[in-house]
């Protein structure tokens, strides 16, 4: 059988059930207007969500960490690889989210996959041993698949029904008696289809009520949740109250790459020396680390870019309702517009294309059949006329294909 036929053969499966995932390439920066095919429009689809990708002061970093430390270093951590900077910014985050210390990683999914497999694998002196994983149904992949990297003799894994503490509880009741190492609760701080928060206060009681370790990836929250911009545990008050950490760096802060696990000081020196995608992979170049730095001390500097996020995003969430169009009610920058069928998501989505507007449609199987959607993501790049301009081109577009 030749491996080309079957690819192609999948290909045409994916095009002709409507799954392909097409890439339109921009011509410009990421930035709240950008040129495709020769066209400026508004984009309402990144994780830019301070628009750290294109400021002025975070490129200039960029370009004075090349001038004074290079490229690359041509090193993972341990060899060669750790420069003043990396440590700096593990010291920059950790004091941004309220945890003891830092380990960086190429980027979040590497940090899940290193937290996971490197927490239940090693024995730590138990001969016999038996952890236990509750997981949130609709958890990000890289959860999931750093969780398929434990071994199934030693780790139980459990779903709970998304954001459901009820089930939730039932499930840790359950085990109360069974003789666990580690009980771990694994959530999104933000869900990326939904746009809604994990009901972190809630995950942080039930984790000290039945001893559980408690991990929040951060990856949608990390400087855009709470007035600060210190993530789901900043909005929820419950800062240094979650034991495990992660985020990206490449959302909201920068928008380039890397991650991160933040917790306890011996979690994460224990994950400096046993974690395989921190040991065996490349340092991050230190042009990202060097605007990293500076996009967290913007960050905490000037409150007022997390400010305009948080205007914009309720703005639109008015403006988009007022329209007619049914949204996935919260407050986080990611407003799912529903629609139901995957059809009219990517009639939409072009036809919002040809007006002026970047956004993508989500459908079956990444969300439920029937709810199919749009999924607006506001930035503080984005101006109050460009909002305007996204809003009059739904205004034209829904009302053409009879959906206000
Ligand atoms: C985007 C995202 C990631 C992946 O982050 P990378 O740094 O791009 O690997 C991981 N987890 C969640 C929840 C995300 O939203």
């Amino acid at each position: 059988m030749d491996a080309r036929d079957l690819f192609s053969a999948e290909l045409a499966r994916l095009e002709e059930s409507k799954t392909f995932k097409y890439e339109t390439a921009l011509q410009t920066a990421q930035a709240g207007l950008v040129k495709v095919g020769g066209r400026k429009v508004v984009m309402l689809a990144s994780n830019n969500y301070l628009g750290m990708s294109n400021h002025p002061a975070i490129k200039k970093a960029a370009v004075d960490g090349i001038r004074k430390y290079g490229y690359g270093v041509a090193s993972v951590r341990f060899l060669c690889g750790t420069q003043t900077i990396h440590v700096e910014l593990e010291k920059k985050i950790s004091k941004f989210v309220g945890a003891e210390d830092t380990i960086l990683f190429s980027s979040c999914f590497a940090a899940n996959e290193g937290f996971f497999a490197t927490i239940t694998n090693e024995k730590l002196g138990f001969d016999n041993y038996k952890d236990v994983i509750y997981s949130d149904r609709l958890n990000h992949a890289s959860i999931i698949d750093g969780q398929r990297l434990c071994r199934t003799e030693t780790t139980e894994k459990k779903i709970y029904n998304h954001a459901d503490v009820g089930h939730l509880e039932q499930l840790l009741r359950g085990d109360q008696n069974k003789d666990y190492r580690f009980r771990i609760i694994a959530t999104d701080g933000v869900f990326s289809m939904e746009g809604d928060l994990a009901p972190l206060s809630d995950l942080v009681a039930l984790a000290q009520k039945y001893t559980a370790m408690l991990f929040v990836d951060d990856s949608h929250a990390i400087g855009v949740c709470g007035k600060s911009g210190r993530g789901t545990p900043d909005h929820f008050g419950v800062l240094g109250n979650v034991d495990v950490l992660t985020g990206t760096l490449g959302k909201a802060v920068g928008g380039a790459s890397g991650g991160y696990v933040s917790g306890s000081k011996e979690l994460i020196s224990y994950l400096r020396q046993k974690s395989r995608p921190y040991t065996f992979s490349n340092s991050l170049p230190p042009p990202i680390v060097a605007a990293c730095l500076a996009s967290f001390d913007l960050l905490s500097k000037d409150r007022s870019i997390v400010g305009k996020l948080h205007d914009n995003t309720a703005y639109f969430r008015k403006e988009i309702k007022g329209l007619g169009f049914a949204i996935l009610e919260g407050t986080h920058p990611i407003v799912p517009i529903m629609l139901g069928e995957a059809s009219l998501a990517q009639d939409m989505s072009s036809a919002l294309l040809k007006a002026g507007v970047y956004i993508k449609g989500l459908w079956f199987p990444v969300v439920p059949r029937g709810e199919a959607r749009l999924r607006a993501q506001i930035s503080a790049a984005l101006t109050k006329k460009d909002l305007d301009r996204a809003l009059e081109a739904f205004q034209k577009v829904g009302k053409k294909l009879g959906i206000t």
